[in-house]
């Protein structure tokens, strides 16, 4: 049974905890406290069309429900 596990930091950076040494994990914590308030920010990518599969080509419903997906996702993200 394994006593770690991994933290992961918004920036990518990742540490393994012990349980029984949290010191070092608030230290590490502290030194990647800005990035925790601001994570970065990401460019927002909406959906490439042409990978659109060949089965929803004319399907009208579809592409009107990808297509409000894709606005709300935007929405929410940006
Ligand atoms: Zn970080």
């Amino acid at each position: 049974m394994s006593t770690k596990y991994k933290a992961t930091c918004k920036c990518g950076a990742t540490v393994n905890v012990p349980y029984s040494d949290s010191e070092n994990f608030y230290e590490w914590l502290k030194g990647h406290n800005e990035c925790l308030k601001h994570p970065p920010k990401r460019e927002w990518v909406g959906l490439n069309w042409d990978d659109l599969p060949e089965i929803y080509v004319g399907d009208t419903a579809f592409l009107h429900g990808a297509k409000w997906a894709e606005a709300k996702l935007k929405e929410k993200n940006t």
